[in-house]
Formats: structure tokens, C-alpha cells, sequence
């Protein structure tokens, strides 16, 4: 709990733009922080997505009325759209997490989630129930509550609907049906061990004005935060472009807003706000027993604050600190005494640091941790000490000003070392949620640091622990200074080369290859395959060569596997045991990098998916236009297929005859400028006998498509069908893409992930032939998922199923279908 407490001030009062390096703030900074000290209110901002908070309210929240503000967003944003790379899921979600952190980071707010896992669109809340488990996420919501204790929440959605998402709606709900259980200690009682109930005041919606949905009333609570903050120089406007323009990887840079802009809300809990939004609640110090010593000295230490020396605010910070020490443990007073001691240790300009000239840590090897520490104002400072992982050294180092203090250690990094993992990623995740069991984890927001050094000092006659966590840093030729975060690794790294493999028909054997990749040196072991579940070795599995000897770090070893007698789907686990056989290891990383975030790693069970797919195939040669990005072309490979990816220049060059088929990955018609220029070349290849399959584009307020894509025209829609198990009607059951080669039938609709179809089209022009129809429950039929059309001696089909996540899952309809896609033109029989 203390843990989550520091981490989460930390955040709060990071003022910096770069998320990993260390703090100092500017005296307008620390203005504002001693301010702050006397404001003891708090909100709590809620809805389901990272972007869906109001940054300028959370803005205004936390640096004008200089209340504790939080957003806690229900989920990591895993599902919808990435425009800057492949990533899905949880990858997709791990790069949101980053953006929501630097989001906050400029805005004020603290971040938190909830265990809820952003599985796509949902239509309505009753859909989103059925995959969230609801009681385990409302235990996350009220937990969330009684830890920060908010005066009021404020939702973005209402319960009503208007907010379109069923996860919206959902957020609404769930904060209402929270309100009245936070509070009610028969309620959640395991939660009790760590936290008190907690009865919020009031529950406001900040209705909106979105265009076509305008919810804004005349008669509701308004609110002007549209002010300009002198102190840091910017509007709350322009801090919340700057905070949401961090959602890079949704394409949500905003413009700088300046003037009144008016909030309005209304209360759907509690009583409904006359003139303030904390209306009726005592937001000074007169809320805690013995408090109003405390707002004097505060008064005092602010109006005799000078800005070119804040070091001489030290020692009545001190004594504040003194006087806050000795009152009752206590929500208040315990997270001022935190903000008086990160003030302190702003005000002294104390440099502490702590870092690894290595990204990895790694077990069984050993580790430098560097350390440096810098009195840079001159306060009366004595470095008592420090204690990291077990290890306590003590000291006696009066700190002389502005001169720099280096040392270094190193340590050892046990087998028993945890490896760097993200708390929810730790065990199997279910389908709409991640497995959190250990309840003091829930709504942290980050990966928890790998070690944390405590540093012992003595700042003007009083003894104080400051903590840093030790980071990775380098320096980057054209990026400058960088930290990131120090991530604990094994020895050893298990990399198969397709973590899928299809076996076609009834052939029961199957080979492959795995890197590994020693990350310390003289590691000396075997590889051996395991069955996932029991561990044991699996001995229709065998190696070339299975005995492993890394010489140098770094070093990577290519093994191949084969495997026989494969009956049916099967998930092999691969593994390297070191010589003496005491470790087992099991894990693969994977690490995501972009510029605007620091680097991500997390580790995953180096283990392959075996599946037999029954699946005839019919065509050799496959062209593939790249789009966003997808893995269609790697589950083409497994099908037998030779690939080509189709850049601008082999599609210039290139004669198309040659192709079965030419597939256009998702929203390449989106993300590609120039493929709209190949528009007759690729028509002419359909007219000539191609076949020319279109997978989703997007019709949305980002990308709309510009270019035409078919022989005749068809429109595009929003439609989509989110229930996976959604009845699929055969509209043309003699149509060949449902009989050849493969006999497609209901039970190669089975087993589909998250939905069946997204972006939808509509035939506008009578030309195509509509294969299949389904609906979501309570909707009408959609024919518009798979849509055909002859044209010359060729076939062009447009179509929304979402080949792209269930061919990468594993999916044998999904194989089927596509399969017979391929083989429409049977070009090559005539
Ligand atoms: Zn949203």
C-alpha cells in the first residue's frame, strides 16, 4: 500500500515532459505545490477508455482549483484502432497505458484502471456485461473509491446511452451502482483489511455537446474553466491539447483552445451542485482535527516564498513537516506529510539518481547500479544511507553545495528475482479481463519498477527516506538523455518462429525453429518441449541438436523442432533447463518502441499453437498490398501460399497476371496515398481473370476513403457485427465462395473471436452478390460483410469479416473461407 502511495504522489507532481527522467520543478512548480498544501478536495474523473476523459477539466481541476484529481479509465484501451503500428490487445493496450501516464503527467490528474479489458465495440452495456465479469469490475471501481476517497465523481457517459460505446454506458452504471456500495462496509468486506468505506458526496455527469449528440441543457450546473494560469504560463485549454495530444497512437493530436469554455453537468447522485462543483464540502484544513495550525504555517511558508531562492522555504517546510508527523495518521494528513516531504526535496534541489548503463538485468548474472547525488542549493544536508533489495549501507556524508557525488555497486540477480512482468499479464488473462488475484495491485496504473532504492538523509536536522527507482539510461544520438525503465530478464530468451502452426488436413507432423538468445555469458543447458499444462516433456518433439552453450552475451542460437504423431490441436510450451537442471525457462520477450513513449517489455510463454485445419486450397501465388498492418500474410504462409508483398514498386512494375489472387490488407485504402493510383492497373488484372480481395476500410471522422476500390461503386458503413457467435445466414448457399474447395457450413462459424465483422458494406449499385447476412442481437440483418462481384473473367470481393484476428487465433472456418476466396477465379483450370 505505501508503495502504491509514493509511486502514485510521484506521478501526481511530475511536472517534466519525459516520463522516465528525474524531477526537478520550476519555483512556479513549487508555488503552486505549497498552494496546494492547503487544499484538501478531491475528484475522481470516470469513464471506460484512455482519450475519453476531459483533459481541460482535469486540467482546470487539478491546477487552478488545485484539488487531488484522478481519472480512473475502466480499461487500457486494447481494443479499436492503432494508427501507428500493428500492435492488438494487449500490446495496444500497454502502448495506451504510456500515453495515458504522459497524458497525466502534463494535466495534473493521477491515472488508474480497472481490471476490464477493452475486447472492441460494444453496442450496449448488456453486451459489455456478458464480457466483463461485472461484479469483479465493480469491485475494481469501488476499491479505486475507497483508496482515493473522492469528494465527488464525475462521469463522462450517462447511464442513458447517449455515449453511442456499451462500455461508455457501462463506466456510467457501474460509478452510479459503486456509489452507494463504497460506502456500505457490508460490501466487498475482503477490501476492508486494506481500506475504509467511503460515502462520495455526489456523482455529476459532464453532459456534452458532440455534435450530433448534444446533451448540454440550460437548466444544468455551468462552469467557465476555459481561465489562463499565469504561474505556468498557459490556458487549461492549452494544457489539455498538450495532454491530449499524447493519444498518439489514436491519432488525437487537438488544438490549443483559449478563452471561456463552459462545462456543464448534472448531478445523478447525491445533490445537485448551485454554485461550485464541491458545493457543501470544506475544503481546507478545518476538515482535520487540529488542522488550522497547519493552514497558517502554509500561508506563511507561501507568502514568504521567494522564487530565485526556494531553498530558504526549507526549513519551515521542515517544521511543517514536524507538526504533520505528529498529528493522528490520516487520509489528509498523511498525503500532505508526502507533499511536504516531496517539496522539501524540491525546494533543496537535491539530486538523487540512481541507474543502470544496461537496459537488462538478468538473472543468475550480476548488475551496476550507479549512484549520484548532487546538493546543487546548498542546504544543510547529510546522506545517511541507503538500502536497496535486502542491502542497507550507512553513511555520514555531509553533502558540500553543487558538488557532484559518484559511486557505484554491484549486485547480484538471484534466480528468485522476480522477471520484470506487468502485474496484470502475471497469470492467463480471461477473455474480458485481466487476472489480477492480488487485491493491493488493483487500479495501479504502470509495470511496478524492478528495484527501488531507499536513500536515507538529513535535510536541516531532520532524518528523511527518499526513494528512486533505478532506471536505464543512455544517451541517444539524436534524442538526447533518455531513461528507461530497468527490466529484470532470464538468462536465457525462447524465440519460436511462428507461435501458430496450421497443420493442413491429416498430415500429423510438423517442423520449425526457435532462436534463443543468451542474455549473460557462459550459460550451457539444453532445449527441451513441454506440454503446456503439466510441464512434462513431450517426446514425440525432437531437436537437431538440443544441447545450448552461450559464449558471449547477446549471442544468439537457431534450433530447429520437429514434431510427429500431432492428432489434434495441441499447444507445445519450449524450454531451456541450465545444466544442473534447477531453472526451467520458459519465457519470450517482446518489446514495443516508440519514440513518444519509453520502451515496453514484457514476457510471454514461449509456446506454439499446433492446430490440424482441414482446409483445401486451390492458387500458388498471392500478392499483398500491406496496409495498417496485420498478420494475414504469416497465416497465407502457413496455408501453403508463396506471399509477395506488394510495395509501390513492385506493384509498378510488376505484371499481376502472375497472381491467384492479390489481398489488400486492413485499411490500406486509409493508410497507403498512392494506392489509389493503381485503381485501373488492379482492375484490369480483375478484368483480365484476377481475383482482387479487399479487406476493411475505414468511413470515419480520421480516414475517410478518397479512392475507389471495386469495379462499381458501394458504399462503406459503421456497420459491424460485434457478437462472434452471431447466426450467419447463407444468402447464396450454391455461390462458390461457400462451396469450393472447402464445404463451408454453421460449424465454420464457430469458435470466432471478439466479433465477425467491422465496416460493413452497403451495395449501392445492385452489381454485387451478397453471400452472408447476420445481426447483433436486437438489430436488423447486415448483408453487407461479404460482398462479391464479377467483373470481366475476374472477381472482386469487398469484404468486413475480420479475417485478420481470427487467422492469427487459430480460427479453421476463418482458414476455409478465405481459402475458397482465393480459389474464385480458378483461374488456373481454364
Ligand atoms: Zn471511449
Amino acid at each position: 500500500m505505501k508503495k502504491i502511495y509514493t509511486a502514485s504522489l510521484l506521478l501526481f507532481f511530475s511536472f517534466n515532459l519525459l516520463a522516465q527522467s528525474p524531477q526537478n520543478w520550476t519555483s512556479a512548480d513549487i508555488y503552486l505545490a505549497i498552494k496546494k498544501l492547503n487544499v484538501l478536495g478531491s475528484v475522481l474523473y470516470m469513464a471506460a477508455h484512455p482519450d475519453d476523459e476531459n483533459t481541460r477539466l482535469i486540467a482546470y481541476l487539478s491546477k487552478d482549483k488545485l484539488y487531488r484529481t484522478g481519472y480512473l479509465s475502466l480499461t487500457r484501451g486494447d481494443g479499436g484502432q492503432n494508427l501507428i503500428g500493428d500492435e492488438q490487445g494487449i500490446d495496444l493496450g500497454l502502448i495506451r497505458t504510456q500515453e495515458l501516464l504522459s497524458a497525466r503527467r502534463i494535466d495534473g490528474g493521477e491515472q488508474f484502471f480497472t481490471r476490464a479489458f477493452d475486447f472492441g465495440f460494444s453496442k450496449n452495456p448488456e453486451e459489455t456485461f456478458t464480457k466483463w465479469d461485472r461484479e469483479k469490475i465493480l469491485s475494481d471501481v469501488v476499491w479505486v473509491i475507497r483508496k482515493f476517497q473522492p469528494d465527488i465523481i464525475i462521469t463522462r457517459f450517462p447511464t442513458t446511452g447517449e455515449g453511442g460505446h456499451g462500455h461508455h454506458t457501462a463506466s456510467a452504471i457501474l460509478a452510479n451502482e459503486a456509489f452507494p456500495v463504497a460506502a456500505d462496509p457490508a460490501k466487498f468486506v475482503d477490501q476492508l483489511k486494506y481500506v475504509q468505506p467511503w460515502q462520495v458526496k455526489r456523482i455529476l455527469w459532464n453532459t456534452f455537446n458532440f455534435g450530433a449528440t448534444n446533451t448540454q441543457r440550460d437548466d444544468q450546473f455551468k462552469l467557465d474553466v476555459g481561465g489562463y494560469n499565469p504561474l505556468l504560463g498557459k490556458s487549461y485549454g492549452e494544457i489539455a491539447a498538450e495532454s491530449r495530444s499524447n493519444h498518439k497512437s489514436q491519432g488525437f493530436g487537438a488544438a490549443a483552445g483559449r478563452g471561456e469554455a463552459i462545462e456543464f453537468f448534472t448531478a445523478t447522485n447525491g445533490d445537485q451542485p448551485k454554485t461550485d462543483l464541491l458545493e457543501g464540502i470544506d475544503v481546507s484544513w478545518k476538515r482535520v482535527k487540529g488542522g488550522e495550525a497547519i493552514e497558517k504555517m502554509v500561508n506563511d511558508i507561501a507568502s514568504s516564498f521567494d522564487f530565485l531562492h526556494p531553498e530558504n522555504s526549507v526549513k519551515s517546510l521542515v517544521q511543517l513537516y514536524k507538526a504533520l508527523n505528529s498529528m493522528p495518521a490520516g487520509y489528509w494528513r498523511d498525503k500532505k506529510l508526502s507533499e511536504t516531504k516531496q517539496l522539501i526535496e524540491q525546494c533543496s534541489s537535491l539530486w538523487m539518481d540512481v541507474f543502470t548503463t544496461e537496459q537488462f538485468a538478468v538473472q543468475t548474472d550480476s548488475i551496476r547500479f550507479n549512484f549520484q547525488f548532487n546538493n546543487r542549493l546548498g542546504v544543510n544536508t547529510t546522506l545517511k544511507g541507503f538500502s536497496v533489495n535486502g542491502y542497507d549501507s550507512s553513511m555520514n556524508l555531509q553533502l558540500t553545495k553543487n558538488r557532484n557525488i559518484n559511486f557505484a555497486k554491484t549486485f547480484f540477480v538471484p534466480s528468485s528475482k522476480p522477471i520484470t512482468q506487468p502485474y496484470w499479464l502475471e497469470n492467463k488473462m480471461e477473455l474480458g479481463y485481466y487476472n489480477v488475484t492480488d487485491q493491493t495491485k488493483i487500479g495501479i496504473p504502470d509495470i511496478e519498477p524492478s528495484y527501488t532504492v531507499s536513500i536515507k538523509a538529513n535535510v536541516e536536522g531532520e532524518d528523511f527516506t527518499f526513494s528512486r527507482n533505478v532506471k536505464y539510461k543512455f544517451t541517444d544520438p539524436v534524442k538526447g538523455e533518455l531513461y528507461w525503465p530497468l527490466v529484470v530478464v532470464p538468462p536465457v530468451l525462447i524465440t519460436p518462429a511462428e507461435d501458430l502452426k496450421i497443420i493442413m488436413n491429416d498430415n500429423d507432423k510438423t517442423d520449425g525453429g526457435l532462436s534463443l538468445k543468451g542474455m549473460k555469458r557462459d550459460f550451457s543447458g539444453k532445449v527441451v518441449a513441454l506440454s503446456e499444462k503439466e510441464k512434462t516433456t513431450l517426446t514425440n518433439f525432437s531437436f537437431t541438436s538440443p544441447k545450448i552453450k552461450f559464449n558471449t552475451k547477446g549471442q544468439v542460437l537457431g534450433f530447429d523442432y520437429s514434431g510427429k504423431d500431432i492428432k489434434s490441436s495441441t499447444n507445445v510450451l519450449f524450454a531451456v533447463t541450465d545444466t544442473a537442471g534447477k531453472n526451467l525457462l520458459t519465457h519470450d520477450k517482446h518489446e514495443i518502441k516508440y519514440d513518444h513513449i519509453p520502451a515496453i517489455n514484457y514476457f510471454h510463454d514461449a509456446d506454439v499453437s499446433m492446430k490440424v485445419v482441414k482446409v483445401e486450397t486451390y492458387g500458388k501465388k498471392i500478392g499483398y498490398i500491406v496496409g495498417a498492418g496485420d498478420k494475414v500474410p504469416e497465416a497465407l504462409e502457413q496455408m501453403g501460399f508463396e506471399v509477395n508483398r506488394l510495395n509501390q514498386k513492385e506493384l509498378s512494375k510488376n505484371t499481376l497476371d502472375k497472381f491467384d489472387a492479390i489481398i489488400v490488407g486492413v485499411r490500406a485504402y486509409n493508410t497507403i496515398d498512392w494506392l489509389g493510383n493503381y485503381y485501373d492497373k488492379l482492375m484490369k488484372y480483375v478484368e483480365n481473370g484476377g481475383n482482387l480481395i479487399v479487406q476493411y476500410n475505414t468511413s470515419n471522422f480520421i480516414s475517410n476513403v478518397k479512392t475507389k476500390m471495386g469495379p462499381y461503386d458501394f458504399t462503406i458503413t459503421r456497420n459491424r457485427i460485434t457478437d462472434e457467435n452471431a447466426k450467419v445466414n447463407f444468402l447464396k448457399p450454391e455461390h462458390p465462395s461457400l462451396n469450393f474447395p472447402n464445404k463451408i457450413t454453421e460449424d465454420d462459424f464457430k469458435g470466432w473471436i471478439q466479433e465477425r465483422s467491422i465496416y460493413d458494406a452497403v451495395d449501392s449499385t445492385g452489381k454485387f452478390e451478397k453471400i452472408l447476412s447476420m445481426n447483433d442481437p436486437g438489430e436488423g440483418q447486415d448483408e453487407g460483410s461479404l460482398l462479391i462481384a464479377k467483373y470481366g473473367r475476374g472477381y472482386f470481393t469487398y469484404t468486413g469479416l475480420v479475417f485478420f484476428r481470427e487467422l492469427p487465433a487459430g480460427v479453421p472456418g476463418a482458414y476455409r473461407l478465405l481459402a475458397n476466396l482465393i480459389a474464385l477465379n480458378r483461374k488456373k483450370a481454364f
